[in-house]
């Protein structure tokens, strides 16, 4: 595994499993990153205050508080980049914490690769300079979005989206990498009014993944989220 080009960011781990807490605290600065440790979520907030992490890994099972409390404290005064680290099946949880300003999540147990790859992502976002315009082209595997001509590729061959899925595509390619959820992608494609109409968004997601995908073999287009929204895999710096 190479190292990533990330050297001394610090990272601040909330997380009250022993075990957990090791693999982190001996695993990520093998990868360039120093780590602060907290094991309650109070220590969370005295530590981020203290040392103004660059990104955040946090438990949402902690023994004093609810993790969602300490997010919401946190997002109150840092913008730092927060990865929830949650148990399977919480999806609520999940939704819940991404709502209040998460920015993703690792279920437990996560790959040591699977974190970094998040962690990757949630930095490279956090490093855009001010508000994200989408701007440029993007590309990541057979995919190419031409964001100031609105214009589609999958492997050099231009694809025809309707505007409704040139959207979605563009909110996702926005927080490439990232997931986002149902709510969020309703209210950005359709408005705030139609965040709860999830059928919409199942059939769009799946004509624009058959249209994105074409058959293919390679590796998908999007990841599906069971229970949480979407993902558009991402993978170049
Ligand atoms: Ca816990």
């Amino acid at each position: 595994m190479s190292a990533i080009p990330t050297s001394d960011r610090l990272v601040l781990v909330v997380e009250d499993e022993p075990q957990v807490m090791r693999l982190l605290a001996t695993g990520l600065p093998l990868q360039g990153f120093r780590v602060v440790e907290a094991r309650t979520g109070q220590e969370a907030l005295r530590q981020a205050a203290a040392w103004v992490p660059d990104l955040v890994l946090l438990d949402l099972g902690l023994p004093d508080r609810d993790g969602l409390h300490v997010l919401a404290d946190l997002r109150a005064w840092s913008q730092a980049p927060v990865i929830v680290l949650s148990a399977r099946g919480a999806e609520g949880a999940k939704v819940a914490a991404l709502d209040a300003g998460a920015d993703d999540y690792v279920t437990k147990p996560f790959g040591f690769p699977e974190l970094l790859a998040r962690m990757r992502v949630a930095l490279r976002h956090a490093a855009r300079a001010g508000p994200a315009t989408p701007a440029g082209v993007f590309e990541s595997g057979a995919l190419q979005v031409d964001l100031d001509a609105r214009r589609v590729r999958v492997d050099g061959e231009i694809v025809k989206l309707t505007p409704i899925e040139y959207r979605l595509l563009a909110v996702l390619v926005r927080h490439a990498g990232k997931v986002v959820t149902h709510r969020q992608l309703l209210a950005e494609v359709w408005g705030p009014k139609s965040a709860d109409e999830r059928q919409y968004l199942r059939v769009y997601m799946t004509h624009l993944r058959r249209k994105l995908e074409r058959g293919r073999t390679g590796p998908p287009v999007f990841e599906t989220e069971a229970g949480v929204g979407y993902r558009l895999v991402w993978d170049g710096a």
